[in-house]
């Protein structure tokens, strides 16, 4: 098979295009998801689309798709499409490759396709996922886990930013920005689905690679800890009388730090405290109750059960004159992605010679719900420092290129499948 070589200035110079709309004095992006301005982003991706002749639809949760036709024998035309994409809203101060690399990756790779008057058997597609970031309404990944049946379209819909505004009134606006977009049916199936992204990290960095092949995106398990113990006077109780709800609790943290630690010598695991409050919360008051929360991550469903069980157990064994509860609050299974597709995504990294290493994603992507919907799988690039979420947030061109290459490769490749 014949790969073409995509047009490494023009995918550049629409990430600088894009990056306008909304770009902050600090060099970044602010583009909340069904804003006006990610509106105009879906504009200006529409009218890229156009003058391609590319066709568009929107989906009742306001997610995007460009598609470019299958051969147009007949007789295969409407054999089931492939895919790529990822999202155009940023967090607040966000970035300029965050998500938008995922959308301009694919939209070159079919500017390329038809640059060479390339005939796919099956149909190619952009996926531009709404509401990634979570930013405005909650949860993100929104678009995806509504596309393919993860969360209810209704129950997404009713969801509120903080000024009160339902999403349903955003979708709504957006399908009014884009009256000739075609209606698109919630989870139509796709025959394979890549999504390019900025690593958000700095392995790739740190090894001097170019490509990330991901094999997984992890799992995570969140907890709430709650420990009882007893307000007391703070001048006039002696130890032996006190039920010292932050002892109890540091002791806690202390005793699942070190169990975490030792049972993860590969530094794999994620371990988390990022939430811990002392209640009443006052100068003179022995602590009566203590609230914690941890974030725990692995690639691995068995280490997350066996490491997410001992909480409980670590809790309660170090309690002390206190009494310990632990809650699940949350979860997720860590994403294998297909093999097909992560050997897809090595073999093209190898066949430009780009220094590529396989690698799990720590963060979620929308790829996490399009995996339950057909193959998947991603490619991620370096960005500097590792820095993301931020203004600061910086690719290379060579790089965002290289993200293109492959990512039209594995389309080529998925598209001419049977
Ligand atoms: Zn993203």
């Amino acid at each position: 098979m014949d790969f073409p070589k995509i047009n490494a200035e023009r995918v550049w110079r629409r990430h600088m295009e894009l990056a306008r709309i909304g770009a902050t004095a600090g060099g970044g992006v602010h583009r909340l998801a069904l804003s006006d301005l990610d509106i105009e982003a879906h504009c200006l991706m529409n009218k890229w689309a156009r003058a391609r002749g590319f066709s568009v639809e929107l989906d009742a949760i306001g997610n995007m798709f460009i598609r470019r036709p299958g051969t147009s024998s007949g007789l295969t035309s409407d054999a089931v499409p492939v895919a790529s994409g990822s999202h155009t809203d940023t967090q607040p101060f966000g970035g300029r490759f965050d998500g938008a690399l995922g959308v301009l990756a694919a939209f070159e790779a079919l500017e390329t396709f038809e640059d060479q008057g390339l005939e796919t058997r099956r149909p190619v597609e952009i996926a531009i996922w709404n509401n990634e970031e979570g930013a405005r309404f909650m949860p993100g990944l929104s678009g995806s886990a509504v596309y393919t049946g993860a969360l209810s379209l209704d129950d997404m819909l009713a969801c509120t930013d903080s000024d009160g505004v339902t999403m349903q009134s955003c979708v709504e606006r957006l399908h009014a920005a884009l009256p000739d977009a075609g209606k698109r049916k919630l989870g139509q199936p796709y025959a394979g689905f890549v999504e390019a992204h900025i690593e958000q990290a700095t392995l790739l960095e740190e090894a001097g690679n170019t490509i990330g092949v991901i094999t997984d995106i992890q799992g995570n398990r969140r907890f709430e800890v709650e420990v009882l113990g007893e307000a007391a006077h703070s001048g006039t109780t002696p130890r032996a009388r006190r039920k010292d709800a932050f002892i109890a609790a540091t002791n806690i943290a202390t005793a699942l730090r070190q169990h975490f630690e030792a049972n993860d010598p590969d530094d794999i695991a994620r371990f988390t405290i990022g939430i811990f409050n002392a209640y009443p919360g006052a100068k003179s008051i022995v602590p009566g109750k203590v609230e914690f929360f941890i974030d725990f991550r692995h690639p691995s469903s068995n280490t997350l059960k066996e490491l997410g069980d001992a909480i409980d157990v670590i809790a309660k064994a170090n309690q002390g004159t206190c009494a310990a509860i632990v809650r699940e609050v949350s979860s997720a299974a860590p994403e294998p992605f297909a093999d097909e597709i992560i050997n897809k995504v090595a073999a093209s990294a190898e066949r430009h010679g780009y220094g590529n290493q396989r690698m799990i994603s720590c963060a979620g992507h929308d790829a996490r719900f399009l995996s339950r919907l057909c193959p998947s799988g991603m490619v991620f690039i370096p960005c500097k420092d590792g820095v993301s979420h931020n203004e600061k947030e910086s690719a290379e061109p060579a790089d965002v290129a290289a993200a293109a290459q492959v990512v039209s490769d594995v389309l080529l490749e998925m598209a001419q499948q049977q």
